[in-house]
């Protein structure tokens, strides 16, 4: 709730519409005891004074009623009327959207075409019929503005309704035997709240001037009654002899309108989840980065980190999730990059083309070398041309990186045409023989096939195959196996290992899957809390793991036919990023560690074939 108010405060102007609105309301509800004449008294030797005359500060209307007090008091029931028809308004309106989006088949078909119906009128038209149906007052206006906006409210509920009713959530309430009603209060209601207050939030100043709109025309109020719209009606033969009597009612239902529609978009805008995080403001087109210097050029693999530091910087927490990364890829090697869950490989990975999200990521040292230069801070441009096109990623959920809405082939020439020319034909071409190249079946017919037609298997290949479009110097995958089961895995790691061998590809694997990396990298670098722990030829580091973390991590790993061997868990939880111990991050949760361990930076010598980040190594590690 408070983020909820911060978020809107930051919206200026919703902040102004907010404050405005709740003067308004402040004085409309304290109208019955403020000092003010009585509304409807009529004094005609008084009419038409002017505003702050001997007529009171607002002057008086034709009838030499006192403005003020009219204004208040019109203000007072206009406001009532509009919030009632909102609330009415919603009420059965996302009612009946509810009904309609849960039970969805005939129940649908039948509301939705009722409410059809209703939105085949213009709005104010079907007003002026219920009232002339009902008979003028405002108790009937207030229907009618209520029934021709149940509609809009049905529609948009029914919609986020039919959205949800299928989630797993729902199906789990429902296989747990609840019955309807109760799934609908306590599963769907909740979730499509905000989506009703946002929904009211914009259209409750649309109905006060709709009720307005009634009064005006005398359908609304009835005289001596007093409500914005009918002291408009009522001035409006004064219009030009008296404009003070128009402009008053007049500049009241701007002031309301206008404070109402600010506010509303503001509280659209922050309760909208998905600009909560972002906060509205739009990330940039490459991570942020604000470093002092600039490590002296290795000559070192195609692609090379060199003291890679990337942070999160939030409001009060800075999230060291990369503190320091060296590694390097040289052409036709692969090399495997493993950690515990949340121990930075990720934020590694996507920090190397920029693509952390800023705010709140910040690349605050070290250097990125594609071929040699530099490619942190590059121009947004030369990060683009890279991007896909020397350096190309492969993500874990292929259903989410590929697009729904397009047919898989659309996609592969899409990838192919961000960065050349192509024919149409010569793109389908070149589609085809790219997912020939990662093994799927029948490519020419399965080109046109959409990602949800295809299994989670298939889809990483095309994942893969989007990859491979711009024949690529350096693949990226981040956890690219880890949806799917172990035969369909080991495919694809024999995919990845041919097209490596064949294209002379470097690959960087991130995974936190030992057996994995025994299948494909040359290489491994062991991460924990953001920094390489250990790094050396796999075979080696497999048989002879000289960091503990990196011992207890292949003591993890379950052995087929390894007889009745103990898997040891680790004991405790990774440090958080945000509150890194000096030393040794790993000694709080290490058998072996000593005070030294704790006393300062450890060293990590890169210079051999192996290296480590501990001074206790075990004993028989660190052989080749
Ligand atoms: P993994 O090794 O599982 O891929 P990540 O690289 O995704 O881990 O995350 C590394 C650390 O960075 C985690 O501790 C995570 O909490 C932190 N982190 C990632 N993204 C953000 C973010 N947007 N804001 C703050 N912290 C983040
Ligand atoms: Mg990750």
């Amino acid at each position: 709730m408070t983020a909820f108010l911060a978020l809107l405060a930051r919206n200026k102007l919703a902040l102004w519409g907010g404050v405005a609105l709740a003067v308004v309301v402040l004085l409309a509800l304290l109208t019955p005891i403020l000092p003010l004449a009585d509304p409807d008294v009529i004094d005609t030797a008084n009419r038409f004074k002017p505003a702050f005359g001997d007529g009171g500060w607002l002057g008086t209307d034709h009838l030499g009623r006192d403005l003020l007090s009219r204004l208040l008091w019109g203000t007072r029931l206009s406001l009532a009327v509009g919030f009632a028809a909102a609330i009415a308004a919603a009420t059965l309106g996302a009612g009946i959207g509810i009904i309609a989006g849960y039970y969805g088949g005939r129940t649908d078909n039948l509301i939705m075409r009722g409410v059809d119906m209703l939105m085949a009128f213009p709005y104010i038209l079907l007003a002026l019929a219920i009232v002339a149906a009902l008979g003028p007052g405002l108790m009937n206006a207030l229907i009618a503005v209520a029934a021709v906006n149940i509609p809009f409210f049905a529609r948009n509920i029914r919609g986020i309704t039919a959205g949800i009713a299928h989630k797993e959530f729902v199906d789990a309430a429902r296989l747990a035997g609840m019955k309807d009603g109760r799934i609908i209060l306590t599963e769907i209601l909740p979730n499509v709240i905000p989506v009703i207050v946002i929904a009211m939030s914009t259209t409750i100043g649309w109905m006060i001037l709709e009720t307005a709109g009634l009064s005006f025309l005398g359908l609304g109020s009835q005289p001596p009654q007093a409500d914005l719209g009918s002291m408009l009606g009522e001035a409006r033969s004064a219009l030009i002899t008296n404009p003070h009597t128009s402009i008053v009612p007049g500049v009241m239902i701007l002031i309301i309108v206008m404070a109402i529609n600010l506010l509303g978009d503001g509280v659209r805008d922050a309760l909208d989840p998905r600009l909560k995080s972002g906060a509205l403001t739009r990330p940039m087109a490459a991570t942020l980065v604000d470093r002092t210097d600039v490590p002296k050029p290795e000559d070192d693999g195609v692609l090379a980190m060199q003291d890679l530091k990337t942070e999160f910087r939030l409001k009060n927490r800075v999230y060291k999730a990369v503190g320091g990364v060296s590694l390097s890829v040289r052409k036709g090697e692969c090399l495997g990059i493993i950690g515990e869950s949340g121990s930075g490989k990720s934020v590694t990975a996507l920090s190397v083309m920029g693509l952390v999200a800023s705010p709140p990521g910040v690349i605050t040292g070290g250097a990125v070398r594609f071929e040699g230069t530099d490619i942190i801070g590059a121009p947004y441009e030369d990060l683009r041309q890279l991007r896909g096109n020397r350096v190309a990623y492969i993500f874990q959920d292929p259903l989410a990186t590929l697009h729904p809405l397009y047919k898989v082939g659309d996609q592969l020439i899409e990838a192919i045409s961000a960065h050349r020319k192509i024919s149409k034909s010569e793109g389908r071409a070149k589609a085809i023989a790219l997912l020939q190249s990662v093994r799927i079946p029948n490519p020419e017919s399965r080109i046109d096939s959409y990602p949800h037609e295809m299994s989670g298997g298939m889809r990483q290949r095309v994942g893969i195959a989007m990859a491979l479009a711009n024949d690529p110097d350096v693949i990226i995958a981040d956890e690219p196996t880890t949806a799917l089961d172990v035969t369909v895995q080991a495919q694809i790691l024999a995919l990845l290992n041919d097209l490596r061998r064949e294209r002379g590809v470097a690959i960087i694997f991130i995974t936190h899957d030992f057996g994995v990396v025994a299948q494909l990298c040359d290489r491994v670098a062991v991460m924990y809390a953001g920094r390489i722990v250990e790094e050396g030829p796999t075979d080696a580091i497999l048989t002879a793991p000289a960091h503990p973390y990196t011992k207890r991590l292949i003591d993890c790993v379950p052995e087929l036919g390894g007889g009745r061997r103990r898997l040891a868990a680790i004991p405790g939880l990774p440090p958080m990023v945000d509150d890194l111990p000096t030393g040794c991050a790993f000694a709080e949760r290490c058998d072996k560690s000593t005070p030294a361990c704790r006393a300062g930076e450890i060293a990590f010598d890169r210079s051999g074939l192996r290296a480590v980040r501990c001074i206790h190594p075990e004993p028989q590690g660190g052989a080749l």
